[in-house]
């Protein structure tokens, strides 16, 4: 999703694609799915291609192998029902500059180049895809003064519920683990723009399922430097210093998983870590929404600009506040710019900003929802990068790529057919099964139009 972000409004102008993108036509969407065994091939050869299918799979996954690989052969079970057929789910053209695909020249990934970039001239998984280590693991990173009183921010996402949301999702288990914490907060010495704030550090104690001698908790350090902004007593973490973490903490041969679990060398396929606080990778980045180090298969993202009522100022890292309300449109109206931005009452009757944002407990049921929706769009969009899917151009999916948030908000929650047959090749689920699951996964949580969204596939499926 967005890495850079800035202020948008829609124009409903002709915005011209970027000029070296070059859109897809009607028969390279189609052709980018990929060729079907059935349809194709004969017998012999629609045998072999299912086996060379097979080995890419480890065999502990065997038994459901038949029945997800019988799949292969049924392409209409890939073309999403109802209104949104694949002929009319073309990606949007721009609707402001500041789009993704008015600023990028995407290529786009079709199911043979992303089967070509897992496997070797073999045909066997390459190294890249890390087959065999199948946890997905959450870890939330939190700021605290110490780890002792470390918890989830209250105004942030539950997490618990995007458990089983990322399992029906990949298909692969989840662990979600306790809190890496961030304490002892200190000036760092580094120099700074003093207009970007000054420069800090923090000791990040990653949780470990060792104790010493007294039963007290262990943890694996690291260095994390940040910016604050000391009027407003903002932070912001440096993103990359978090990824390093990240990945020594992944690596690391002599833990134990927090949680009781596998040791995660041996069995994360990914750490994901999520934060309610704020990154930032260059000086002069309004924040950014997150970012992964593929190769390595540790990822972080920060849920603190989906706040469903948030409102901030298109240049300044530190200036936003929160409204009464929640709003798909989190920059500043043009009365909310003035020098102290969230402090002061704002012109033309806009209500005032307040400094702190609302607990998830005290918003409605509306913004409940469209806030979790917000942050299992980004978890999702981010652990398919994981496994190795590029943005795509193709249809509307939750792997194209977004410009800012307003249109982060936009895009779907599903996967286009051609993204829902790679992962399906890559981690060998019967996409009944799955749609069964995410369905039973966004159950009460008033995710309404994706649930009827899968509802409408099922049906269609099920029918046929
Ligand atoms: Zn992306
Ligand atoms: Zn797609």
């Amino acid at each position: 999703m967005a890495k850079r972000k800035q202020s948008t409004k829609s124009n409903n102008g002709g915005i011209p694609f970027h000029p070296d993108f070059v859109e897809p036509t009607e028969t390279e969407r189609h052709a980018a799915i990929g060729s079907f065994p059935g349809a194709t091939h004969t017998a012999s050869t629609r045998k072999a291609m299912l086996n060379e299918a097979q080995l890419h799979l480890d065999d502990d996954r065997a038994p459901s192998l038949v029945e997800s690989f019988s799949d292969l052969d049924e392409a209409k079970l890939y073309e999403p029902a109802g209104k949104r057929a694949m002929t009319t789910m073309a990606v949007p053209k721009p609707r402001d500059e500041q789009d993704w695909l008015a600023c990028v020249p995407e290529e786009g990934q079709t199911f043979d180049e992303y089967v070509r970039f897992l496997t070797t001239r073999s045909g066997r998984f390459s190294r890249i895809a890390n087959v065999g280590y199948d946890h997905i693991v959450l870890l939330p990173i939190v700021r605290s003064r110490s780890v002792s009183d470390s918890h989830w921010p209250d105004h942030g996402v539950p997490l618990e519920p995007l458990v089983p949301l990322a399992k029906a999702f990949f298909h692969r288990p989840v662990r979600l683990f306790p809190p890496a914490v961030l304490c002892d907060e200190k000036p760092s010495g580094d120099r700074m723009n003093p207009s970007q704030g000054v420069a800090i550090s923090f000791t990040m104690k990653f949780p470990t399922a060792s104790s010493d001698h007294n039963g007290r908790q262990q943890y694996l350090h690291a260095t994390v430097t940040g910016r604050k902004d000391l009027a407003s007593q903002r932070v912001q973490l440096n993103l990359e210093d978090v990824l390093y973490a990240l990945k020594t903490f992944r690596e690391d041969e002599s833990l134990l998983a927090a949680d009781g679990g596998e040791p995660l060398p041996n069995s994360s396929f990914c750490v994901m870590a999520i934060t309610m606080d704020d990154l930032y990778m260059d000086p002069t980045d309004l924040f950014v929404s997150g970012m992964a180090f593929g190769g390595d298969k540790v990822a972080v993202f920060s849920f603190s600009r989906y706040h469903p009522h948030i409102k901030m100022h298109p240049g300044r890292w530190f200036d936003f506040g929160y409204g009464t309300k929640h709003d798909n449109y989190s920059y500043y109206e043009e009365a909310h710019i003035n020098p102290i931005g969230a402090r002061k009452k704002a012109k033309k009757n806009l209500p005032a900003l307040t400094p702190e944002p609302p607990t998830f407990d005290n918003m409605t049921r509306q913004a409940q929802t469209e806030f979790f929706r917000r942050c299992a769009k980004i978890l999702v969009h981010e652990l398919g990068h994981l496994y190795g899917l590029d943005h795509c151009i193709f249809n509307r999916c939750i792997m194209n790529g977004t410009g800012h948030l307003v249109e982060d908000f936009l895009a779907p929650f599903h996967l286009c057919p051609v993204c829902l047959r790679k992962l399906q090749w890559r981690l060998g689920f019967s996409v009944v099964y799955r749609y069964k699951k995410l369905a039973d996964s966004l159950r009460g949580l008033g995710m309404d139009k994706e649930e009827k969204w899968i509802g409408k596939q099922l049906e269609t499926l099920e029918s046929a």
